[in-house]
């Protein structure tokens, strides 16, 4: 793969010539190169994409932008089992795992291929109004040039949550990838020219966030910007837009929780419980990395998650059976490793703790398990994105409300009970964007995704996420036969 960018639809060098290695987590070893780009190179971008939005993008119909899409989505199906190979080897998650994101992929793009086509559908509708002097109608129009930065958890399905909706809203795009996960996106770019998307709609510029990243954020031209990634970056990013009043959805991170009660089913709690917060090496936003348990279960359910978390077959993400791979990057092993140092000081450790046994190279941690959280311990307060489960006891339904919602995040929540109408009252009272009921981490990508006080703004997926990028225009038509007769009236009889 030639470390390049994808400008105007031609494959560019970055202007300094600068280059980021790739190195594969499970080995440590640096496997492939890509570009670092530059802000004359976001600037070279963000001019392409602004040129191809006037021209012709943003006047085509959401039928021919859903054409696109579909065939950017069979593109991707067509080298899925090559894509996600290398997620695992850029990102280290298991393959079974990114099997599943190109999957969720491939269909985001199909879904958002419908959307656009019903977008045809609601262009002028009517709205009703109390005054049939007049007629209203809305029209849907393109924000202009989208800013999409993402994060490296899920690399290519994160990318696609933001350009799928993007192109479907006939917006232009400058994609800036994780400098530590590139590699499926420069693939999506070669996908999207040999789908038929003209030069210049979509744009990729790899590169590190402090310089490709800010000036994406920072720049005139870009009128959108869609973030996904950690709360002090969203910050920044949010700063950078303030200043210039762009249209900004941010999806930041979490620390959520999923509370057990006496009544729930134990078996399926160790799974869900289990899933939530090892799946994708806990780097998920919406990891439920707290489990606050009813004290009843308390005690048999630890046994039975520190029994299972042991029998984790932990490996290269290549690796058949495999469920723990590595993290993605030795900054992210260090700070998760730090977090499980200061767990040891804070809390007891219930299983793992460390390095895996047997492993020289590579950056695994064990599955571990910390219970008796203090809720001014760090590892219960911060978010450390790694396989690390705080565990706290409670004794009413408001003591578990009151920890749960006790938190800067507001991402995701869970509930662990058979009585349906305690669940649905915990639900109401959850302060989180998204709410699961006897599970944890399923995600569909029609409803609307999001966190409510630090873990964001705005929603993404559905149609939530198709709106992120459009500008809706109210046009009022006066229809009426009789004069307005406002000011070219008697004043005595207004
Ligand atoms: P990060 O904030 O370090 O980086 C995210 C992206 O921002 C990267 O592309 C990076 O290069 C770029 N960036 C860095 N500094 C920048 C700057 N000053 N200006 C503009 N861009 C800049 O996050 P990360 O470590 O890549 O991802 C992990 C975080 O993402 C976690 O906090 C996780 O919870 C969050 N996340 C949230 C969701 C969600 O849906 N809410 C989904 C996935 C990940």
């Amino acid at each position: 793969m030639q470390p390049k960018l994808f400008i105007d639809g031609s494959w560019q060098d970055a202007t300094n010539g600068g280059t980021i290695d790739v190195v594969n987590p499970a080995t440590e070893r640096t496997f492939a190169q890509f570009a670092a780009g530059t802000e004359i190179d976001v600037d070279r971008a963000v001019a392409a994409a602004k040129r191809a939005g006037q021209s012709t993008w943003s006047q085509t119909t959401g039928r021919e932008r859903a054409a696109i899409l579909r065939a950017i989505a069979s593109g991707i199906e067509h080298e899925q089992d090559e894509l996600a190979r290398l997620e695992v080897r850029d990102n280290g998650k298991p393959l079974a795992e990114a099997h599943g994101d190109i999957a969720d992929t491939i269909y985001c793009f199909n879904l958002y291929a419908d959307y656009a086509e019903d977008l045809d559908r609601k262009q002028g509708e009517s709205i009703t109004i109390p005054d049939d002097r007049f007629k209203t109608t809305v029209k849907y129009v393109p924000a202009g040039v989208a800013g999409l930065i993402v994060p490296w958890n899920y690399p290519l399905l994160m990318a696609a949550w933001k350009v799928a909706p993007a192109l479907a809203a006939g917006c232009t795009v400058v994609l800036k990838p994780s400098e530590f996960t590139s590699l499926t996106a420069l693939e999506l770019a070669r996908i999207c020219r040999d789908a038929g998307v003209p030069p210049g709609v979509f744009n990729l510029v790899t590169g590190y966030g402090r310089e490709a990243g800010a000036r994406l954020a920072a720049h005139p031209d870009v009128r959108k910007l869609a973030f996904t990634g950690s709360v002090p970056t969203g910050i920044a990013v949010a700063t950078a837009a303030a200043k210039d009043v762009k249209s900004l959805s941010l999806e930041l991170g979490g620390k959520s929780p999923i509370v057990v009660f006496n009544d729930a089913d134990l078996e399926q709690v160790v799974e869900w419980v289990m899933f939530g917060i090892f799946w994708n090496q806990g780097q998920v936003c919406s990891a439920t990395s707290r489990l606050i348990v009813q004290s009843g279960i308390a005690g048999r359910l630890i046994e039975r998650l520190a029994e299972e978390a042991k029998k984790i077959t932990i490996g290269d993400g290549m690796t058949d059976g495999v469920l723990l791979g590595p993290l993605v990057s030795k900054t992210q092993y260090d700070k998760v490793m730090g977090y499980i140092e200061a767990g040891k000081r804070e809390a007891s450790l219930v299983c793992g703790g460390g390095r895996p046994a047997g492993f020289n190279a590579g950056y695994f941690v064990e599955p571990t398990i910390f219970t008796g959280v203090p809720a001014d311990a760090r590892i219960w307060a911060e978010e450390i994105f790694g396989p690390v489960l705080s565990v706290a006891a409670f004794k009413t339904e408001d003591e578990a409300l009151a920890l749960a919602n006790d938190t800067e995040f507001g991402l995701a929540a869970a509930v662990m009970t058979q009585d349906l109408e305690r669940a649905a009252r915990v639900a109401d009272r959850f302060e989180a964007g998204v709410v699961w009921i006897n599970c944890s981490q399923p995600n569909f990508l029609e409803p609307p995704w999001g966190g409510m006080k630090h873990s964001g703004v705005g929603r993404e997926l559905g149609t939530w996420g198709l709106m992120n990028f459009l500008e809706p225009k109210q046009i009022t038509a006066y229809q009426s036969a009789e004069p307005w007769g406002w000011y070219l009236k008697d004043p005595k009889s207004r």
